[in-house]
């Protein structure tokens, strides 16, 4: 073969190659990452030379992966654009050279280990796991010379003719001893499945794709089906229960965004602070975790952020700062809003099935951001003791498909759960129970144990909520300081005295105990209470005072209960 040329890469840092071999220890296996990138860029340029009319011959795009266990060698082959030598001095010796540089340049002295996937390395990557890589290539342009490049991982090369007759390009890597995994063809595999698997072109190993190509996320959503993102997330995260529901993003200005949130099931020992949401640049996968470009209450979603427009090759702590990065955490959370506040209006029934997983969420959202709060506020519902159905108001009929049908309805809603439970609104509770009481809010935080006060509560007219979720002791306290003008009391612990008032038969004797009821009401709710002070009024209502709150009425059977 003729040698074109002899020559050296220039260079600015003493030598990188030896600082690409040790810096990125672990993740020497990105390097397939970044050529099987390459390879799909190469082919999707010369698409677009197709799509414009510059290039005409056949393009049935596919790559390659080659394994030779002798030869200690792993290729990878496309049937891309190509490069002509001219090419390949420009942008393998140069511009892939220099980024390169630039990146290791920026980072061999910092601690900081966690630059986001270790994007932006490139071709220079293979050098992690090879002592020499070949490129032989031939360019779509016609009359093109193939040639032949090869570089031993210092800073020389070497470039000739090539034999080759095919269109498009073929890395050759020789692989280090230490790095003998990558002639495994099941490490390979494995390999794709994690970074390739949703890349828009087919690749071949051993005669067979390997990967799934297809990237839902990437499509318009008024083209997938329920069963196509059901199949994502099974796909994704093949041993969980099915999503409750998911939010598919999809934006081009002012910044790229496509993705796919699920909310999962959630259970109370949920890790917050590890994310599960797959961050792809491109369909390729970047990173498991995005903990700096998603919202920290965003972290129990699960699926796919795939963006252009995240700088993937610096810090992680630069990535918290950056602006673009925060309007994408903003647009993500207010989706995520927007999809709850369509769920709550379009299926109710579907939204309190969900609530409890739901809720946690939206709770924990609500204490940790502010702009989101306001999104949900309307829609955090409560389990509560009242029987909305039995309500005088007439039940609100629910046209399907009629937008804002529950923002027009005036009177309260009416909506349960599997077990017939009844979900109300603050808002709501606190306007259907008005004429009772102004700006008070009964709450238990255990059915069980706290059985005899809400009862105690029932009896006496008065719609208990639960808040019983492991987030809601700090939600009760989130809610006190939101609606300062609202007095929320725990069935088991303030009892509203102004409500205990005797009727009538507060001072009738009980002939067994000597004493009188309302004597009984109190020695009772000090038992319960623990604590002696409670005062009871004595003053009995007019019987049509309809302003007056409702007297406190303890049934005899009640009692009795309440002493065993
Ligand atoms: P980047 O992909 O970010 O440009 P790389 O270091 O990965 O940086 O690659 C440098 C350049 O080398 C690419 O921009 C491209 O022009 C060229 N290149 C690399 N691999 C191929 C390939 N398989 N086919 C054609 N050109 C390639
Ligand atoms: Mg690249």
């Amino acid at each position: 073969t003729t040698v074109l040329e002899q020559g050296n890469i220039s260079i600015h840092t003493e030598n990188i190659f030896p600082i690409i071999k040790k810096w990125l220890y672990s993740d020497h296996e990105i390097f397939i990452r970044e050529l099987v990138s390459n390879a799909v860029d190469a082919i999707s340029k010369l698409s677009m030379l197709s799509r414009s009319g510059e290039f005409s011959g056949e393009l049935t795009p596919e790559i390659q992966l080659q394994i030779d266990k002798d030869a200690k060698t792993l290729s990878i082959t496309d049937n891309g654009i190509g490069m002509t030598a001219e090419e390949i001095k420009q942008y393998i010796n140069q511009v892939a050279f220099s980024s390169a540089e630039e990146f290791i340049t920026k980072y061999k002295d910092s601690t900081d280990q966690q630059i986001i996937g270790h994007f932006g390395l490139g071709f220079y990557s293979s050098f992690m796991v090879a002592d020499r890589v070949d490129i032989d290539t031939l360019s779509y342009q016609e009359a093109a010379t193939p040639v032949h490049w090869s570089c031993d991982g210092t800073t020389e090369f070497q470039l000739s003719e090539s034999a080759r007759t095919e269109r498009g390009t073929t890395i050759t890597l020789h692989l280090m001893d230490d790095e003998q995994e990558y002639l495994e063809p099941g490490r390979i595999r494995q390999l794709i499945k994690t970074y390739c698997d949703f890349m828009p072109v087919p690749i071949q190993l051993d005669g067979e794709v390997i990967n799934k190509q297809e990237a839902p996320w990437k499509q318009s959503p008024s083209s997938l089906e329920d069963s196509d993102y059901l199949e994502l997330y099974r796909y994704l995260y093949p041993f969980e229960e099915e999503p409750l529901l998911w939010v598919h993003l999809n934006t081009d200005y002012p910044f790229v965004v496509n993705g796919i949130l699920y909310f999962p099931k959630l259970k109370p020992d949920v890790d917050v602070n590890k994310g599960q949401i797959k961050l792809f640049c491109n369909q390729v996968f970047v990173s498991e975790n995005c903990e700096e470009i998603i919202p920290r209450f965003l972290m129990p979603l699960r699926g796919v952020i795939d963006s252009t427009d995240i700088p993937l090759n610096v810090s992680r702590s630069f990535l918290q700062n950056d602006r673009t990065v925060r309007r994408i955490a903003d647009y993500i959370a207010k989706k995520v809003g927007d999809r709850l506040k369509e769920l709550y209006r379009d299926s109710q029934a579907d939204y309190i099935r969900c609530w409890q997983d739901l809720g946690t969420f939206v709770k924990f959202g609500s204490l940790n951001d502010d702009k989101f709060k306001q999104q949900v506020k309307d829609y955090v519902i409560f389990r509560t003791t009242a029987d909305l159905g039995q309500t005088d108001t007439p039940k609100v009929e629910v046209q399907q498909g009629e937008d804002d049908a529950w923002a027009e309805a005036d009177s309260p809603q009416v909506a349960t759960d599997a077990n017939g439970a009844f979900y109300t609104t603050l808002k709501d509770y606190l306007e259907r129970n008005q004429g009772k009481h102004e700006n008070r809010v009964y709450y238990a935080t255990d059915e069980v144990s706290q059985a005899t006060y809400i009862q105690l509560h029932q009896s006496q007219g008065l719609e208990v909520l639960f808040m019983d979720s492991f987030i809601d002791t700090h939600f009760v306290s989130f809610l006190e300081s939101e609606y300062s003008d609202v007095k929320f009391l725990r069935v088991d612990s303030d009892l509203d005295q102004t409500l205990i008032d005797a009727d009538k038969s507060s001072e009738i004797v009980d002939s067994a105990t000597n004493k009188t009821r309302s004597e009984q009401v109190k020695e009772l709710f000090e038992k319960a209470l623990k604590r002696p002070q409670v005062t009871i009024r004595t003053e009995a209502l007019k019987a049509n005072d309809q302003s007056a709150p409702p007297a406190m009425v303890l049934l005899p059977e009640e009692i009795r209960r309440m002493q065993e």
